[in-house]
């Protein structure tokens, strides 16, 4: 169910243009609950309820980029933090009382950030707009510092778990750690376990 979550996300782009009080219910339900939820699950959201995520998952059936290495950029990802928040509470202090028009501006907002994933993905695996994601940069510093993953000693380091992480990550190079693999861009999507021919990743 949670796969069409995208349907959501399309719908709020389209109507928030013409009724643009829906910009509100927006950030409300895209960027909020990533507040509430990474101090207990960190960034389980994005993998599992983002809307904004769903969204990419579905171009993730056709794209096979490499993943540039400055998508890595702590300067990009803070930047776009920076920026990004900083338009938000700009639109909401600016606008405060004319609903409508901080409804407009907000899903001009939303379309921003949808143009800049679309965009990456021309160059870049789908979902690498999680990488420099603001909300997600949330999750990632309000996430729990315990195990997302075990990864036991039966792993055989073919790597195919880095390979097919969405957020590029190395799960194996915590091969028979006792704390894990503690990451906190890890969404525990699952997706490296269920690659892993050997079994060895356990999610926490
Ligand atoms: S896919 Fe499994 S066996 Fe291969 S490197 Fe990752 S954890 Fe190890
Ligand atoms: S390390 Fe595994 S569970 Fe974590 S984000 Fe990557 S594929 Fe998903």
């Amino acid at each position: 169910m949670f796969k069409f979550l995208f349907i959501i996300y399309i719908a709020f782009l389209f109507m928030g243009l013409f009724r643009p009080i829906l910009g509100i219910f927006s950030v409300l339900l895209f960027v909020l609950p990533i507040f509430i939820l990474a101090p207990f699950s960190g960034r389980w959201w994005c993998a599992h309820l983002c809307p904004h995520g769903s969204f990419q998952d579905l171009f993730g059936l056709f794209i096979r980029h490499r993943r540039p290495l400055w998508l890595k950029s702590h300067w990009l990802r803070y930047g776009m933090f920076i920026i990004m928040f900083g338009f938000l509470g700009y639109i909401v202090f600016s606008k405060w009382g004319n609903w409508p028009s901080m409804g407009l501006a907000l899903t001009k907002l939303l379309w921003s950030s949808t143009i800049m994933s679309i965009g990456l993905m021309t160059i870049a695996p789908a979902r690498s707009w999680c990488n420099i994601c603001p909300a997600g940069t949330v999750g990632k510093m309000l996430a729990p510092k315990k195990a997302k993953l075990m990864i036991t000693t039966d792993c055989v380091y073919c790597r195919l778990c880095a390979k097919t992480c969405p957020m590029g990550l190395s799960p194996y190079k915590d091969r028979g750690k006792i704390s894990g693999f503690t990451n906190p861009d890890c969404m525990r999507c699952g997706r490296c376990a269920s690659f892993c021919f050997k079994h060895a990743i356990k999610i926490q």
